[in-house]
């Protein structure tokens, strides 16, 4: 990767103007997480405008204006930038161009850099590299000869993942034998990928940081994740591993190498050798932040306001109790709704999409608990029934 781009970094904003409490925010994105930083936004007193292409998006009836237009409307992206005192965004796939453009016109304190380097996952892994923080062994995938480059550099098993607009296991494949290679070529054959060693994992952590004015970091407590088909299938907080200064160790080399300001989260997978790897970055507050809105003193869609209007953070998060979070798929609403009632202490939150589909995420619930291990055996039988 050449140099020069982080030269470029050095000129973006670190010191930016507070907003008073009654400005405007608006989001690109009205998901789930639009939806949870608006409500956050709320309790501060900004108003919200929501940008989304859908007309039903979960943030659009807790926004107080909506804005109904595709993330690459050039036109309505203005009207954003005009109507807000400031833009932030809950996705990471806009176009980084677009967002270029509109950083010049209009008040983004998380600049472009970050979605630029991050949603392409070949430039994530070579930024992750040029920070020195330790990666899965990965290899471009251009076309697919190259497929046979990767068996003999990674071995079996690998998984090729398209290197733009994967989430939740989407464009991904796993090749554990040559059997596998033409679903591979498929993949191959209509976008660049990249393939990286499939690791044996012994445990999955993030940890959620966010930035604010001045360069002020907060970071929130390591938290544990399990995935079931690549999907976040529930959260642990505070992570049993012992792993959270090397954690802290791997961001601090990312933040010296990105242009963070907000909420952001990294992924990493723990080996059966206890070695810690940096998965992914996602640039804006994640899935397995979700426990902090009940179990910590301020939660990371909170932190994120305060950043991004150029409030002070809290030095520190203080995690109230510890917590189980259970993300909620279609499937397990049809599970798990009827109990609802009877469970206060689930803390449900519904994301109020309209179509339910069995693997498309309709909410999440958080657990507050003492006895961790046993909620969490409470809720694995309680999910059971859904495929691991
Ligand atoms: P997404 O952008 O969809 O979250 P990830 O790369 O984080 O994509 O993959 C989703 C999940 O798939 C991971 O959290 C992990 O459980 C599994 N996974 C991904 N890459 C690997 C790998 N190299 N080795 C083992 N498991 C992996
Ligand atoms: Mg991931």
């Amino acid at each position: 990767m050449k140099k020069h781009w982080y030269k470029k970094w050095r000129k973006c904003k670190m010191n930016f103007n507070k907003l008073s409490f009654g400005s405007t925010i608006g989001i690109i994105g009205g998901g789930q997480l639009g939806k949870m930083m608006a409500q956050s936004a709320q309790k501060m007193g900004y108003k919200v405008i929501v940008l989304d292409p859908s007309s039903d998006c979960p943030c659009r009836y807790v926004a107080h204006e909506f804005i109904e237009a595709n993330y690459d409307d050039e036109r309505a992206l203005h009207l954003l930038g005009e109507s807000s005192d400031v833009i932030t965004y809950e996705f990471e796939n806009i176009s980084a161009e677009q967002l270029k453009t509109l950083t010049e016109k209009y008040n983004i304190p998380q600049g472009y850099q970050a979605i630029q380097l991050l949603q392409d996952r070949l430039t994530e892994k070579q930024t992750l590299e040029q920070a020195g923080t330790q990666i899965v062994p990965y290899t471009s995938i251009k076309h697919k000869d190259d497929l046979s480059k990767a068996t003999n550099t990674l071995g079996y098993p690998f998984i090729v993942k398209t290197r733009f607009g994967g989430y939740d296991g989407k464009g991904q494949i796993l090749v554990k034998s040559e059997e596998d290679i033409k679903e591979a070529e498929k993949l191959v054959s209509n976008q660049e990928c990249v393939a990286e060693q499939f690791l044996n994992i012994k445990k999955e952590v993030s940890l959620t940081v966010t930035i604010g004015n001045h360069q002020q970091i907060t970071y929130f407590p390591l938290q544990e994740n399990e995935h079931r088909n690549q999907i976040l299938f529930k959260t642990i907080v505070p992570a049993r591993c012992n792993q959270i200064e090397n954690a802290k160790r791997e961001v601090e080399k990312i933040i010296k190498t990105v242009h963070f300001i907000g909420t952001f989260t990294v992924e990493f997978f723990i080996d059966c050798n206890d070695q810690l790897y940096v998965n992914e970055i996602a640039p804006r507050p994640h899935n397995s932040g979700h426990y902090s809105i009940e179990a910590c003193d301020y939660s990371q869609f909170d932190t994120h306001i305060l950043a991004v209007t150029g409030q002070t953070l809290p030095d520190k998060i203080e995690t109230l109790k510890p917590a189980v979070m259970m993300n909620l798929l279609g499937k397990d609403l049809d599970l798990l709704e009827d109990e609802f009632a009877a469970h206060p202490e689930w803390h449900v939150h519904i994301y109020g999409k309209s179509e339910r589909k069995p693997n498309r995420k309709m909410g999440h619930m958080t657990i507050l608990t003492n006895r961790i291990d046993d909620t969490e055996k409470d809720m694995l039988k309680r999910f059971e029934g859904r495929d691991q």
